[in-house]
């Protein structure tokens, strides 16, 4: 570049050394990457169609079968985070005019709501308080008064520390002719989830929660009937990049050659192997603990009332500066309500519970309170 043209110089901040503290993630998400999990994303670039590389997608197919529990086919990892995956997934099961019904207790509810809005589709909301889940009979009231061809709901509403019941729900679905689709972000490796023996038609969730890989990659699933709406579809889904017919070929799960569709987060994808690797190493144990826990509650995100008084930005803030602790405020219908203590996969310690608590006493000795 001739430099006298240069009208923009280069800037002073990137002449500096890349600044990244040591912190304790125990927000909701994402959490803290171990070491193993690090360094496979460190590893030296490949390219996205060399064999090792397809080798690598393969074994990320078979661990996602493995922590969804099915045996579906299509079963692959989106370029991109929990979202992308959410947007996937409406936009290859709902076509402009298709009726889908969104339970909404929180605000991933919102955001479905929002996507399939904005996908042209006709859209009904199936509403509880934010804090509750629904029975088997709220869903089934709205499955008959509206007749969705597809039903989304949240596992673990993330931002109210709710879980969803999902026992009978896929049954109660098919009865109705309409696919179940659900939200596992926050729940996925936490709570127990069998998306084949629930009968769960789309299942999504993402890297940087339970699995303690990087934010970046989802892992997504469609069972055959979702494979035969897709197949049904009249017109071509509106996003060329998540259209599944071109992502299935490019994780070979259409038994033909596979294609050049995108340049696959390569990386992301090493950190999400070495993600689900130490899953199938772990979930035994971590799934027996979930077993103990309340039935509603969330085990991967605690959602606590931010105590009488005290302001909950001065509680984060003070956790962040004095103990080099993440923890969040409420999101959505939570926000200003509540504070949001994840434990995920790794972070997921007795150690890290002492800390956080010690962190929480320090502050509610030392931040302001006040007198009303
Ligand atoms: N669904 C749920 C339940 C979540 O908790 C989150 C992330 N907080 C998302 C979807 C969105 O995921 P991402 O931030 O990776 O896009």
């Amino acid at each position: 570049m001739t430099t006298n043209l240069l009208r923009v110089p280069p800037p002073q901040e990137l002449l500096q050394p890349l600044a990244v503290p040591e912190r304790l993630l125990l927000g909701p998400g994402p959490s803290n990457v171990p070491p193993r999990i690090l360094a496979a994303g460190g590893r030296q670039l490949l390219g996205h169609m060399h064999p090792e590389v397809l080798q690598v997608m393969d074994e990320i197919k078979v661990g996602i079968q493995y922590a969804f529990q099915t045996q579906n086919r299509l079963t692959l990892a989106i370029s991109g985070t929990g979202h992308c995956a959410m947007e996937a997934a409406l936009l290859n099961l709902l076509e402009h005019s298709d009726t889908v019904l969104v339970a909404v207790n929180g605000i991933w509810g919102q955001r479905a709501v929002d996507i399939a809005r904005r996908l042209g589709a006709d859209v009904h909301e199936l509403l509880k308080p934010p804090g509750e889940y629904f029975t088997p009979r709220d869903i089934e009231e709205g499955l008959a008064q509206h007749k969705p061809s597809v039903l989304f709901i949240t596992h673990g509403e993330s931002s109210t520390g709710v879980l969803q019941p999902l026992e009978g729900l896929g049954k109660l679905c098919h009865r109705h002719g309409c696919l179940l689709l659900v939200d596992a972000v926050a729940s996925l490796g936490g709570a127990p989830i069998f998306m084949d023996h629930q009968e769960i038609d789309v299942l999504y969730s993402g890297s940087q929660k339970v699995l303690n890989a990087p934010p970046g990659s989802a892992p997504i699933s469609f069972s055959e009937r979702a494979r035969e709406k897709m197949l049904r579809r009249k017109t071509k889904p509106l996003s060329f990049y998540l259209d599944v017919a071109w992502l299935a070929n490019y994780w070979g799960c259409d038994g033909e050659p596979r294609r050049y569709h995108h340049t696959a987060p390569i990386n992301t994808f090493f950190s999400l192997r070495e993600g689900l690797a130490m899953l199938s190493e772990m979930v035994s144990g971590t799934r027996q603990a979930a077993g103990h826990r309340h039935q509603e509650l969330l085990p991967t995100i605690t959602t606590v009332r931010v105590p009488e008084g005290y302001n909950w930005k001065e509680i984060t803030a003070f956790l962040m500066d004095n103990h080099a602790i993440e923890i969040a405020g409420g999101l959505g219908p939570s926000a200003g309500k509540v504070l949001r203590i994840g434990l995920m996969g790794c972070n997921s310690t007795s150690s890290n519970v002492d800390r956080v608590l010690r962190a929480l006493r320090d502050a509610l000795s030392r931040c302001h309170r006040s007198r009303l």
